[in-house]
């Protein structure tokens, strides 16, 4: 099949990708002239496992094409993916210019009729949005082409993305046409050849499903840090709890790990998103409202923690900083703790030698004109001179590390852990200061 796919960012270029390597031809177009150019010559501007490769691949066998030429990629597809960013607004909704803008590119230069598949994330009444904008536009023309609008949300994780589109838990449709049913089967059934992972239901439900699903996940989050500060003030150890509570069927071991917040480019802005879709039709998400407020502080779980252990003024403390991406197989550091982290240090007139697997050329964009931040080659790098260690990000190369070079590095034996991988006791015989998220005082 021909398929377009708009907005070539972490999930557009893994599902364009993935299409390709299943045999549809794809056009993929990107406003972002650099790159385009750069996926052109082989250079994939994100760091996703496995990614490179089928790029090259299905590039070279003429299945997968860049362009920043909106025509070209609407006259390709018979079905239009729109997977362009929608970043949170002032208020936190949804900010829709991006898809709104790919809709009216569609119906200006639209031939024949197409399918546009809303894959971005987007708030209930979207799809009647993006209708709107089409039709509006077709009028302009004078044309009387005719097009349909479906929702279907992704549900990919940064960092297993590929393995995600290639064998997805369910694939969500929102559509009320039988004939476009059928064109989704024939796009996704080589996914799920049982024809069992499509779940098609009404538009409405199929955005609201996405908002659900994250919502859901970013809760159980929240509330296994509310159990992990109760823990620390009634000197309970919460990593006990949660073995203890995942052996539970009904609740199970997944996502239920205390930590320094939840970050990413996903959940703080659809949990954001969902509360100003409620407060819209005059209903107070109480929970939602609740799951947010706990995340916003236990980003500065961390930092509190410095202060409990050198005092309140950390001007001219050095700390190291392990892990800067939201989470680990992932160089995306969007609403990261540890940029809520760092930020506070340098606030407070701190200093940051930080290090991360993959995240250091984010760091750089970032940050790399700061004087209090030094990017680090290495773990051990960072260390060295430094006061004390953060860790945000649970990358497999922090869980076993060298404690005796921590001990020899640092001007004082201190870990903030915002992901526990440490075993507490193991750092009192180690005579490390360690707080973990839940788990007692400074042991
Ligand atoms: P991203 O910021 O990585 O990529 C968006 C891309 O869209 C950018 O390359 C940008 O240049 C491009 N773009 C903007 N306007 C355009 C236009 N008019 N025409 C063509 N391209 C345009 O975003 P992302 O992380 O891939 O997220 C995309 C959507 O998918 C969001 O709604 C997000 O919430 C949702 N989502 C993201 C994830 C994730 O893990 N990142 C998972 C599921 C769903």
């Amino acid at each position: 099949m021909k398929v377009t796919v708009f907005g070539i960012g972490y999930v557009g270029l893994v599902q364009a990708t993935i299409f390709a390597e299943l045999g549809h031809e794809v056009v993929c177009v990107d406003v972002d002239e650099a790159k385009i150019s750069n996926l052109k010559q082989g250079i994939i501007p994100i760091y996703e496992p496995g990614l490179t490769p089928l790029v090259e691949k299905n590039y070279a066998a003429g299945r997968l094409l860049f362009t920043t030429d909106a025509q070209e990629g609407v006259e390709h597809g018979k079905v239009q993916f729109i997977a362009v960013g929608t970043p949170p607004d002032e208020d936190g909704s949804a900010d829709l210019k991006y898809v709104l803008a790919v809709a009216k590119t569609i119906a200006t230069y639209m031939k024949e009729p197409r399918i546009v598949v809303d894959k971005s994330t987007v708030p209930v009444g979207t799809a009647d949005r993006v209708s709107h904008q089409l039709q509006t536009t077709l009028d302009e023309r004078g044309s009387d082409l005719t097009f349909d609008v479906v929702s279907n949300p992704e549900f990919l994780k940064e960092g297993s993305a590929i393995e995600d589109c290639m064998k997805p838990d369910r694939i969500v449709i929102g559509t009320d046409n039988p004939d476009v049913e059928e064109v989704m089967h024939e796009l996704y059934d080589p996914f799920s050849r049982s024809r069992n992972r499509m779940i098609v239901m009404d538009v409405r439900s199929a955005e609201l499903t996405k908002y659900a699903a994250n919502c859901m996940l970013a809760t159980k989050i929240s509330f296994m840090n509310e159990l992990a500060n109760l823990s620390e003030k009634l000197g309970a150890d919460i990593e006990k709890v949660r073995v203890g509570i995942g052996s539970d069927s009904r609740i199970g071991y997944s996502f239920i790990y205390p930590g320094a917040g939840y970050g990413g480019s996903c959940f703080p802005k659809d949990v954001q998103a969902l509360v100003r879709t409620a407060h819209g039709v005059d209903y107070q998400p109480r929970l939602l409202e609740a799951v947010e407020a706990i995340n916003y502080s236990q980003k500065t779980k961390i930092f509190s923690n410095l202060q409990k252990h050198f005092g309140a003024d950390l001007t001219g403390k050095t700390i190291a900083v392990w892990g800067l991406s939201f989470k680990p197989n992932t160089d995306d550091m969007r609403e990261a703790t540890s940029r809520v982290l760092m930020e506070a240090l340098w606030e407070a007139g701190a200093k940051v030698q930080a290090f991360d697997p993959e995240a250091m050329n984010e760091a750089q964009r970032l940050y790399g004109n700061r004087n209090d931040l030094l990017l680090a080659g290495t773990k051990e790098a960072a260390l060295q001179g430094a006061d004390a260690l953060a860790i945000c990000t649970e990358w497999k190369e922090f869980y076993a590390p060298d404690f005796e070079v921590i001990k020899e590095s640092l001007t004082s034996a201190a870990i903030f852990d915002g992901r526990n991988l440490y075993d507490p006791i193991r750092m009192k015989e180690q005579g490390i200061a360690y707080y973990g998220i839940g788990r007692g005082e400074s042991v």
